[in-house]
């Protein structure tokens, strides 16, 4: 379940996450795109840590609008849309539930909208797609989270820049695949669930 202050809390971790592996996010993103994804992220989440400071928000649905107006408005790159797309669509779920499935299933299916993609093309969604699954049969742990990341090697990407490199994309980590590890490994922290 989402609550204020559990919210709050995982998104502070979430930045911390992002700010003390932003070189690894962006050398993950160098082999099989432009190398900026853990500097668009921390970007992005250092807009958010100010926006929340500044607006005070005091409901699920606020947090989670404000994120995402911090994420589109600041990353440039693709993630940043996509992010803040996913939270604009946890903003709206929210506004009928405090239940984590149903809002992140929301972001999840805000994702793959804005991007034009599904899971099994080496994109962020193939960490959302099988941390939701573990969500919804209880069975959520860093190793299944882990392990939905490593699997991200074995997939030839057709979305988003890694596209352009195609099966030589093989072998490597998809990185929006790794920081959506950190956002799920924020939430399970904050005790959402
Ligand atoms: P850019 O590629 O514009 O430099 P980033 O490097 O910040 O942006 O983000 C790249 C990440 O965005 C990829 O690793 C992938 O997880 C995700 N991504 C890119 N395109 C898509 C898409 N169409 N659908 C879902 N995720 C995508
Ligand atoms: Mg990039
Ligand atoms: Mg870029």
């Amino acid at each position: 379940m989402f609550t204020v202050d559990n919210l709050k809390k995982s998104l502070q971790l979430f930045k911390e996450k992002i700010d003390k592996n932003k070189d690894y996010l962006s050398e993950l993103d160098t082999p099989i795109g432009d190398g900026d994804h853990g500097n668009n992220m921390a970007r992005g989440m250092e807009a958010v840590s100010e926006i929340l400071q500044s607006k005070e928000p005091e409901t699920v649905q606020d947090i989670f609008k404000l994120t995402a107006m911090a994420l589109i408005s600041k990353v440039g790159g693709a993630s940043g849309p996509l992010y803040g797309t996913a939270m604009m669509e946890m903003a709206k779920a929210s506004a009928t539930t405090s239940d984590a499935l149903p809002i992140l299933e929301a972001g999840l299916a805000g994702i793959e909208k804005r991007g034009n993609s599904q899971p099994g093309e080496k994109t962020m969604l193939d960490e959302w797609a099988p941390a939701i699954v573990a969500i919804k049969n209880g069975t959520l742990t860093d190793a299944t989270l882990e392990s939905a990341v490593e699997a991200t090697k074995e997939i030839t990407a057709t979305k988003g820049r890694a596209s352009y490199v195609g099966e030589r994309s093989i072998g490597h980590v998809d990185p929006g695949a790794m920081s959506s590890m950190y956002f799920f490994q924020s939430l399970m922290e904050a005790g959402v669930f």
